[in-house]
């Protein structure tokens, strides 16, 4: 049982210079910018410098269908990373940057937990380097371009209605997310109707997370498109000058943050974008960097492996050019519980009472969820690890059982405890990982790019959810239609649907069949380069619950930070 919290535990560990973590991941000083002690930027050029190391191997860390409590990828993503240190193998970890919305509001921080946690915590969950406020000002410097546009006249004749681009903040504020600008006399700009999204939404926080260079984020940025002309054709960030000063905004921000876990093994931290709506996994310059820095770099996907992990492989991999040799699957026994369908998990309250007594049965009801997510890893041609991620309290006889599934699938397994015990705690799912690593892949996306837009949403469907198909509103055809013809047919597609279910209701639990998805609205994402199709209802700004976790934040007599977690 963890008797101290984790922030507790955070601030008691022992923290190395962050330069001489740099040092054993073989990142000279000269590519170092420092934040304090323990957190430093790594300029681009180190991934240059090194081109000609060996290659870490590549790990993708994904998960079942969560819970909404989230089943544990970053504390077994730092836990593997600090086991295989234990069994003499360098790690290297790439995990997203948290976003301060979950963190004031239900989630909590996004460190990690336990002894498996990523040091200063404190930063990490809020401003870290500014990254974030980075990509809140880009983002909104080009809105009030756009509203400044209006206000002097329109030369380019945009049209108001058409504009997309919102504003964004990081905070989860449900009163913004419809605002009328503009109010006032006629010195006070043009009056419409627009909102705020959280800054994990933002298509910014995409682009710097799919940038390949400072130059690659000057022309993603430059491809934004804002709206539409009168003439309907699309108005980009180019057209209104705004990307290079966009680019001069975040030229700080391309750079990834080193930090490290409680083991001080090193860890790259690196922009957050949201796993619903948008790619959901971090940066390819952090995983450029980080593949010759170690034996084996691992990077966190979001969500389950049908969300985050489906991006990671069709888009960002694709950008990166990098492929993964194998994929942790982690699993919880209530998330498996979950998917028996017989119990609700509701955050913020207590675990349903019959879901903590031992009870195999609802085990193996939860079971084809699992069977279907590493079957969805396959079909990419990547080897997959169940990782079961102890919680106090677990059964052995239930253990038992995600071992006997994952050994039925034929899929390498081990249960760890790195929560409560860190590295020791996760040394046999570090040798299932070497193990899984030394199998041959074949890695294969879902899709061709030269397919038509709607078909590759509906392999996405079909062969990586378990769809029968979709059904793609006739207003969401047309738009396709339209994007075909502006020149985005080429591009890979995003699925914004619920991370709840492998289908678009959060209610359907399990691995659902007989079902379609159905297509309700589509977007293009022109300066990250993907069209994302909009599945079920979508909140691009999540609001606070009755009692948030910015209730319990505060800082003691002492002047430390408490009830972060
Ligand atoms: P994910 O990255 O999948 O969203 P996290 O690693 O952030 O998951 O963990 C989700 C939540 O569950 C966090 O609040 C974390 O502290 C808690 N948690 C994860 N694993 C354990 C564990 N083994 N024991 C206790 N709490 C855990
Ligand atoms: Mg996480």
């Amino acid at each position: 049982m963890t008797v101290l919290s984790d922030l507790e535990i955070a601030r008691v560990a022992h923290m190395e210079p962050i330069g001489e973590v740099a040092a054993r991941a073989g990142i000279e000083p000269e590519f170092l910018e420092f934040y304090g002690n323990d957190v430093a930027k790594i300029s681009l050029e180190a991934a240059e410098a090194h081109e000609n190391r060996p290659r870490a191997k590549y790990v993708v860390v994904t998960a079942i269908t969560p819970t909404p409590l989230g089943e544990g990828k970053t504390t077994t993503a730092v836990g593997i990373a600090q086991g295989l240190e234990k069994i003499g193998r360098h790690s290297m970890l790439a995990l997203r940057q948290p976003s301060m919305g979950p963190t004031f509001g239900i989630k909590g921080g996004a460190a990690g937990a336990g002894y498996s946690q990523v040091l200063p915590m404190e930063k990490l969950n809020l401003h870290l380097t500014g990254d974030f406020h980075s990509i809140t000002a880009a983002h909104n410097l080009l809105a009030a371009m756009i509203d400044n546009h209006l206000h002097q006249g329109n030369e380019l004749d945009i049209e108001p209605h058409s504009i997309s681009w919102r504003r964004v903040v990081d905070i989860n504020d449900r009163a913004l997310r419809n605002v009328i600008v503009g109010l006032g006399s006629r010195i006070d700009g043009v009056p419409r109707e627009t909102g705020f999204d959280i800054t994990a939404a933002s298509e910014v926080g995409v682009i710097l997370s799919l940038a390949t260079s400072l130059k690659d984020l000057r022309s993603r940025l430059g491809r934004i498109v804002i709206g539409y002309n009168r003439a309907k054709q699309p108005v980009t960030a180019e057209d209104l000058h705004a990307a290079g000063s966009m680019t001069v905004i975040l030229r700080d921000a391309l750079k990834p943050n080193l930090l490290q876990t409680t083991e001080n093994t090193p860890v790259l931290v690196h922009t957050g974008p949201f796993g619903n709506i948008a790619t959901g996994n971090s940066s390819v310059v952090a995983d450029q960097i980080g593949i010759t820095s170690a034996d084996y770099l691992l990077t966190e996907a979001g969500f389950g492996s049908d969300m985050g992990a489906e991006r990671f492989f069709n888009v960002k991999c694709r950008v990166s050019g990098l492929h993964p040799d194998a994929a942790v699957m982690v699993v919880t026994i209530r998330a498996l519980k979950t998917h028996s369908g017989r119990y609700k998990v509701v955050p913020g309250k207590p675990l349903p009472e019959g879901m903590t007594l031992d009870n195999p049965d609802d085990v193996w009801a939860g079971a084809p969820n699992l069977r279907k997510h590493i079957e969805i890893v396959r079909n990419f041609g990547v080897t997959p690890v169940v990782a079961l991620n102890l919680f106090p309290g677990d059964h052995d006889d239930e253990i038992d059982v995600v071992r006997q599934i994952a050994e039925e699938c034929g899929a390498h397994f081990a249960a760890s405890s790195h929560v409560v015990d860190g590295g020791d705690g996760a040394t046999d799912l570090a040798r299932a990982v070497v193990a899984a690593c030394e199998e041959p892949t074949r890695f294969r996306y879902t899709y061709h790019l030269e397919s038509p837009l709607a078909a590759k949403i509906e392999s996405v469907a079909t062969r990586v959810y378990g769809a029968d198909g979709i059904d793609v509103a006739p207003a969401a055809a047309k738009e396709l239609a339209h994007f075909e013809e502006l020149g985005y047919g080429h591009f890979p597609v995003v699925m914004a649907k619920t991370h709840l279910s492998l289908s678009h209701d959060p209610a359907l639990k399990g691995a659902p069949t007989g079902w379609r998805l159905p297509v309700r609205e589509v977007r293009a994402a022109v300066g990250a380069g993907y069209v994302y199709a909009i599945c079920g209802d979508m909140r691009t700004m999540p609001g606070l619950g009755k009692h948030p976790a910015a209730e319990r934040i505060d800082i003691d007599e002492n002047g430390e930070t408490v009830g972060l977690f």
